[in-house]
């Protein structure tokens, strides 16, 4: 069973994914978080893609459609959250001919307005070794520059500057809000309003999914 966590770059997802992994059990796949990992290990998958990471663009589906195969395998037989994915129709779709084998229960989406976002992204800091994510003012480390989980070094994402972050939303305005329509059709969608903090987004969540 996979549950979607869809909404715009910033609007809280990898935060809200992490806890569900620590308080829920769910297995979280990051397409974002795999993408970053393969062009750290300087892999020929990670060459390829890392001048759409750094322009802010989207990676071509067809790099997805591995990148996300390989991930869903590592999940077997457990109940995964999609942080990421699908960005696109296309990848909708793709994911839609898997529906035997991985169905879609639910898809929420964390409802922001664009203008909070570039506060957020611009603040934010992950974490090298377990990409846990903090923000300098909102949600700041024990110890600055350091991860309160695992004690990895924070980093500041190449695309998290102002000028990206634009190209970011408007590709998700185009790209990925048609994914929405998609699954409203199908009767998943549902929607929350993310405009809150960490705390109660999450525990608007957990009412959403009832555990
Ligand atoms: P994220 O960490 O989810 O913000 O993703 C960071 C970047 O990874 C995006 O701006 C894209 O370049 C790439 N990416 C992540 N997921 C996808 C996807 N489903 N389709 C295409 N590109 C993606």
């Amino acid at each position: 069973m996979i549950v979607i966590l869809a909404g715009a770059p910033g609007s809280g997802k990898g935060t809200q994914a992490d806890r569900l992994v620590a308080e829920a059990g769910f297995c979280k796949i990051s397409t974002g978080d795999a993408l970053r990992r393969q062009i750290s290990l300087g892999s020929e998958i990670g060459r390829s893609v890392e001048s759409y990471l750094n322009a802010g663009k989207l990676v071509p589906d067809e790099i997805l459609s591995g990148v996300l195969a390989e991930e869903l395998k590592h999940a077997a037989g457990r109940m995964i959250l999609l942080d990421g994915y699908p960005r696109t129709l296309n990848q909708a779709k793709s994911l839609d001919e898997m529906k035997d084998e991985y169905p879609v229960s639910s898809v929420i989406h964390l409802d922001i307005l664009s203008e909070k976002l570039i506060a957020r992204l611009t603040g934010r800091r992950v974490c090298q070794d377990c990409a846990a994510s903090y923000h300098t003012e909102n949600m700041p480390p024990a110890v600055a520059g350091v991860c309160d989980h695992c004690g990895g070094k924070l980093f500041q994402r190449s695309d998290d500057n102002a000028e990206k972050i634009r190209t970011r939303l408007d590709v998700y305005k185009q790209e990925t809000m048609p994914v929405l329509d998609f699954y409203k059709e199908r009767g998943l969608y549902r929607r929350l309003d993310a405009d809150k903090t960490p705390q109660e987004l999450f525990t608007a969540l957990r009412k959403m999914l009832e555990f």
